[in-house]
């Protein structure tokens, strides 16, 4: 056994993880369209203010911290008002979109073995655009899932294809308002009467647009109701550390009924311990994240919020018009929100990020090319209204610049090898094999980023997912 470390000081502390902190993302700098939701420095400091107050306070424990219980009636409260839930409803904090979701089908899950029952292989019905979290929880939780394709033109969830898709093994549908990957908000009232004529649990995953939609509808004039006003909405997910601008770990999921949320809990009295219930995954849990999120909801007010969400919806405006005057650039969908997805036409899109990384500015490359879906998602918040200019001068730059950059003959070989697969060939030696055909392996790197994504996105999903699992392996290795 080595011992741990021997003690430092707090001076020499500091200075080494400021010098760790050297090479992050500077998403301050208003380049970044991904990963941090940047409210500025003001609201930053509120934040941490206020999480620092609650840092060390157990949300474990609700008898010794009344303060978090407030906090979080409170915070849950915003957001059933904000999404026009009924009287009667309820929800719980949590740390995450992802952890919201994964409540909202475990829920589901408990509800169905009691009230169906009969049901002993229960499925989840997502459409395609429906956030990997529901994969994740499907995963988790022993559901079987079931995907269905989004129309091709509008990106929206399509509801004679969910309808048809409906077993008597189904426990719930999900729908996005709106979706990560093109920003669009899905059929839901369409959804919901389909899901109420089934007698099935609904949830509307509300994560990354359920905050600004209606702010939007107050903008535009225009209403496309997709929250707890449309009967048959039976969860909703909302992430406060998104569009809500508060520090992660800060997101809520809500239920038409306190009843239906009791299926949501998890309580235990058979272990030798103290007596645990537990209304979310995490027992004991920091009330850092819950009292930032009430003091940054309290501090920018409907008022903050509003002024914040026009900026969002200018900058997006700016950007879809700009993405659309230049030649060699086409948007997949108008966006509902502000995630926005297009591609490139001539050359492969994933070299645009990476020649945009150059230049200091941060977007996300999204996989799809088996359905020519290969795109660049922008996620575009209020700190990025001032610099929309610079940024589309730089992507019309780039784009032209790459205008006949081709698909590496590396690349088209890994599509060539991977359209032959079946589902035995789901395998690590497969994946080693196209690879290696991909110019990837012991000695051999790719010749770009890009390349990689290339390659990434050539494979099958099954190959991908081993591939990332590996990469993460490998990066996360233990320094001892
Ligand atoms: C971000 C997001 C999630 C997952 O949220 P995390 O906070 O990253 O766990 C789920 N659904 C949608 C639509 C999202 O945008």
């Amino acid at each position: 056994m080595a011992p741990l470390p021997a003690a430092k000081s707090a001076d020499d502390i500091f200075a080494t993880l400021e010098g760790f902190a050297g090479r992050d993302a500077d998403w301050r700098s208003g380049r970044t369209f991904a990963y941090v939701y940047d409210p500025g420095a003001d609201v930053e400091d509120v934040a941490k203010r206020a999480y620092m107050r609650f840092l060390t306070e157990n949300a474990l424990a609700p008898g010794a911290f009344p303060s978090l219980v407030r906090l979080e009636n409170e915070v849950v409260g915003f957001a059933l008002n904000h999404l026009n839930a009924p009287e009667g409803a309820s929800g719980s904090f949590t740390t995450g979109g992802t952890e919201s979701c994964l409540l909202a089908v475990k829920t589901a899950r408990d509800y169905a073995r009691a009230a169906k029952p009969h049901i002993t292989r229960p499925e989840l019905i997502l459409p395609t655009t429906a956030h990997a979290a529901f994969h994740k929880a499907a995963h988790y939780f022993g559901l079987k899932k079931v995907l269905v394709d989004v129309d091709p033109v509008t990106f929206r969830a399509d509801p004679a294809a969910i309808e048809a898709a409906i077993t008597p093994n189904t426990i719930q549908i999900v729908a996005s308002a709106v979706s990560y990957a093109y920003g669009v908000l899905d059929p839901v009232a369409e959804i919901a009467a389909i899901a109420q004529k089934h007698d099935l649990l609904f949830h509307v995953d509300g994560c990354i647009g359920g905050f600004l939609l209606p702010y939007i509808e107050r903008i535009t004039g225009v209403a496309k109701p997709f929250d707890f006003r449309v009967p048959g909405v039976t969860s909703m997910s909302m992430d406060w550390h998104k569009y809500g601008y508060c520090p992660k770990a800060a997101s809520v999921v809500l239920h038409r009924s306190a009843e239906l949320r009791r299926f949501q809990f998890f309580a235990c009295a058979e272990y030798e311990g103290y007596a645990i219930v537990n209304p979310t995954i995490l027992s004991a849990k920091s009330g850092g994240p819950l009292a930032a999120a009430w003091a940054v909801i309290n501090y920018l007010g409907d008022e903050g919020y509003l002024r914040f969400v026009r900026r969002i919806h200018e900058a997006t405006q700016k950007v879809m018009a700009g993405i659309q005057a230049i030649p060699g650039l086409q948007l997949l969908a108008p966006t509902d929100t502000n995630q926005i997805a297009f591609r490139a036409e001539g050359f492969p899109c994933f070299h645009l990020v990476a020649a945009m990384k150059a230049k200091d500015w941060l977007i996300q490359p999204q996989f799809g090319a088996a359905k020519n879906r290969d795109n660049i998602h922008l996620s575009i918040g209020q700190s990025n209204l001032e610099h929309v200019d610079a940024f589309l001068a730089d992507l019309a730059a780039c784009t032209a610049a790459l205008q006949g950059t081709k698909v590496s003959d590396a690349v088209l070989a890994v599509r060539a090898a991977a359209a032959g697969l079946g589902a035995a060939d789901m395998t690590q030696a497969t994946l080693l094999r196209l690879l290696d055909i991909g110019g990837v392996g012991p000695g051999k790197k790719p010749s770009s980023a890009a390349e990689m994504d290339l390659i990434l996105d050539a494979l099958p999903p099954k190959l991908t997912e081993m591939a990332l699992t590996d990469a993460f392996s490998r990066l996360f290795t233990p320094r001892r």
